[in-house]
C-alpha cells in the first residue's frame, strides 16, 4: 500500500498492511524549520513555505501524511480577528482581549473570506503538496469548528459565559459561524485535501460531555454529511465522557488526547469511528526519550488504535529523534507481530 492508501483505508476502518502514522495536527518544529529554510511566521502565511515545512513530516520523519495548517487561526485572521504572528519559536495567536463580535448580529463571513491571504496560503499549500506528493502521501487539511471560532471571535470567557447563560443565543452564533467551517473545508477539498481535521475545542477541562451533546453533536453530524472527505475531529483533554456522542457523528476519526487511555477509548467508540493518537506531547515527546515514545506507541497499537500520531500540535522544540521514534516503533511492532504469527 502507498502511504495515502494506508491512511485512507485506516480512516475507513478497513484492513491495512501496517498501521499508518498520520498527523491530523502540526508536526512543525524549529529544527525542521531550519532544515528546510521555512520558518514561522512565514511558514504560516506563505503557501510555498507552508508546503515545504509540511513535506518534512513525510520526507524527514517518515509519517504517512502531510499537514500544512500548523496553526488554528488562519480563518480567524480572515474573519477579521487581530493577530499576533510571533516568530519562529512561538505559535501565532488571536488577540482575544480585543474580540471582534459581541452579539449574533455581529457575525458575518466577509466576502473575501476565501481570497484573504491567510486562507489563500492554505489552499496554495494544499495544491502544491497534492501535486508533489498526492499519489503517494495523504494530504490533510484543517477547518476550524464553530466552537473554536467562538473563542477567537468572542473571547473565551465571553463565549463560555454566553453558553452558560443563554444556550439559545449560543446556538444561533454557532449556526452562523459554521458557514466558515464549511466554506474553508470545501475550498480545501477542491484544492486537493484527502481528509480534513476539524478541531472544535469543546475541551475536557472547559466543557462537559453534556455540552457536547447539547451544542455540537448534531452540527458535527452535519459537517460529516456535507464535507465529502473523511473528517478527523480533534478535541483536546479528557473526552471519554463525550466519545459515545462523537462516535455517532459519522465522522471518520477522532483525534484523542493522552488524558484518555487507548483501551478505554476503543471500548467506548466500539468500532463506530476510527481513533488517531495519542502520544503525549508535553511530557513524552517534548521531554523524554525515544524509548518512552515507543512504550506509548505500543500501548496504542496493542489497543487497536487505527492511526498513530502525537495527541495534538507538537511543541515547537520537540526533537526530530523523538518524532522519528513514532514510525520506527510502529514498524517494529508490526515486524514482531509478523514473526509471532509466522512461528
Ligand atoms: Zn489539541
Amino acid at each position: 500500500m502507498t502511504s495515502r492508501e494506508r491512511v485512507l483505508a485506516a480512516l475507513s476502518r478497513e484492513p491495512v498492511d501496517r498501521t499508518p502514522c498520520c498527523n491530523p495536527t502540526s508536526l512543525a518544529t524549529v529544527e525542521l524549520m531550519d532544515l528546510v529554510d521555512a520558518r514561522f511566521p512565514d511558514a504560516n502565511r506563505k503557501g510555498e513555505q507552508m508546503a515545504r515545512l509540511a513535506a518534512t513530516g513525510y520526507t524527514e520523519l517518515g509519517f504517512d501524511s502531510v499537514m500544512p495548517v500548523f496553526s488554528i487561526i488562519q480563518e480567524s485572521s480572515a474573519l477579521g480577528c487581530l493577530m499576533q504572528w510571533e516568530g519562529k519559536d512561538n505559535w501565532p495567536t488571536v488577540k482575544m482581549s480585543q474580540p471582534i463580535w459581541r452579539e449574533p448580529d455581529d457575525i458575518s463571513i466577509p466576502s473575501n473570506f476565501l481570497t484573504h491571504p491567510d486562507t489563500q496560503c492554505v489552499l496554495e499549500a494544499i495544491r502544491i503538496l497534492k501535486k508533489e506528493f498526492g499519489e503517494e502521501v495523504a494530504v490533510i487539511g484543517k477547518t476550524m469548528g464553530p466552537w473554536s471560532l467562538g473563542y477567537h471571535c468572542f473571547g473565551v470567557e465571553r463565549f463560555l459565559l454566553m453558553s452558560h447563560d443563554d444556550p439559545g443565543k449560543t446556538m444561533v452564533c454557532l449556526d452562523k459561524m459554521k458557514e466558515s467551517t464549511i466554506l474553508f473545508g470545501q475550498a480545501q477539498i477542491e484544492a486537493g485535501a484527502d481528509a480534513l481535521t476539524l478541531p472544535d475545542h469543546a475541551t475536557g477541562d472547559l466543557v462537559s460531555g453534556e455540552y457536547y451533546e447539547r451544542f455540537l453533536r448534531e452540527m458535527h453530524t452535519e459537517f460529516a454529511a456535507m464535507l465529502a472527505v473523511p473528517l478527523i475531529l480533534h478535541i483536546c483533554g479528557r473526552t471519554v465522557d463525550r466519545m459515545d456522542g462523537i462516535a455517532r457523528t459519522g465522522m471518520a476519526a477522532f483525534h484523542f488526547d493522552s488524558k484518555n487511555r487507548p483501551q478505554e477509548s476503543m471500548e467506548v467508540v466500539d468500532s463506530r469511528i476510527a481513533l488517531v493518537g495519542n502520544i503525549n506531547n508535553p511530557e513524552t515527546l517534548f521531554a523524554r526519550s525515544p524509548e518512552e515514545v515507543r512504550v506509548e506507541v505500543r500501548e496504542n497499537l496493542d489497543a487497536g488504535v487505527q492511526l498513530i500520531a502525537p495527541e495534538c500540535a507538537i511543541p515547537l522544540q520537540t526533537s526530530i529523534e523523538n518524532l522519528k521514534a513514532i514510525p520506527e516503533s510502529v514498524r517494529e511492532w508490526h515486524r514482531e507481530k509478523a514473526v509471532s504469527v509466522g512461528s
